[in-house]
């Protein structure tokens, strides 16, 4: 087994954050069969009745903070500190790597823990706890979450870096994603293509899961603690 990786990339879906107790979106439990994504998750619910989504959010602040990161997080974030090429790309936005002290970390579905004035073009970042700090920018504004919602666009320089951290990679670890949301879906082809050595690492069988060379089929933390121990991050 080779362990002279340097460019290493995880890739982490709801399932990474499951373990923490953070719901999917689409497994049981998940928020969208409660709630409908066209009211609380889409610029024109936005649009119609901010305060409404506001609400919404502030709500998964709140539910995201009654969770903690686990300890693949933390395996993380120490594999990051040895190895300083390593980079997190998230299609999670509940902030769990950055609490686990990872920093390297490319959120590609943004955050609950920023906000945007679309007015000025400016990203605030919104770290206190629950409650947003204010719902409006200086300028008067009313603010919305920096998220990724149904049908918007994702962010350019977030594709752009995250494709640059995937063609140099040459581990790619996908954790606890279903490889159905795109582009994101796209990323383990074009790590493959490039060369990665392919790693998944979920409980179930996803679509993409012919692609890689080492499946293991445990839970994210049970994983990564198999990976550390092989000597894969040696
Ligand atoms: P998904 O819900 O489509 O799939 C989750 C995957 O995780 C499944 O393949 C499942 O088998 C696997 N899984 C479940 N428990 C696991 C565990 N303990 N360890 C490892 N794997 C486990 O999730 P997705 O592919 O990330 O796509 C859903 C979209 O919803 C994403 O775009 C994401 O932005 C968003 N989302 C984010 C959060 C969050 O921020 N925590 C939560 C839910 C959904």
């Amino acid at each position: 087994m080779k362990s002279d990786f340097i460019n290493i990339v995880f890739f982490t879906g709801a399932g990474m954050s499951a373990e923490s107790g953070v719901p999917t979106y689409r497994g049981k439990g998940g928020i969208w069969h409660e709630y409908k994504w066209e009211e609380y998750a889409c610029q024109n619910a936005f649009d119609n009745n901010p305060q409404i989504v506001l609400d919404f959010h502030e709500l998964r602040r709140i539910e995201a903070l009654k969770c903690n990161p686990h300890s693949g997080h933390f395996r993380m974030s120490e594999i990051e500190s040895k190895k300083d090429k390593t980079y997190i790309i998230t299609q999670n936005i509940d902030g769990m790597h950055q609490r686990a002290a990872s920093k390297n970390v490319i959120e590609l579905h943004g955050s609950l823990w920023r906000m945007k004035c679309q007015s000025e073009k400016i990203i605030i970042d919104d770290k206190n706890f629950g409650k947003y700090s204010s719902r409006y920018c200086k300028c008067g504004n009313i603010l919305r979450p920096d998220i990724v919602w149904f049908k918007d666009m994702l962010d350019e320089y977030t594709i752009k870096k995250a494709t640059e951290v995937i063609i140099n990679a040459d581990l790619f670890i996908s954790i606890g994603t279903s490889a159905l949301v795109w582009p994101a879906a796209g990323y383990a082809n074009l790590a493959k293509d490039n060369g990665a050595y392919m790693i998944e690492i979920n409980p179930h069988n996803t679509e993409l899961s012919t692609i890689y060379d080492k499946i293991i089929r445990k839970k994210a933390s049970e994983g990564l603690e198999y990976l550390v121990n092989e000597g894969y991050f040696n």
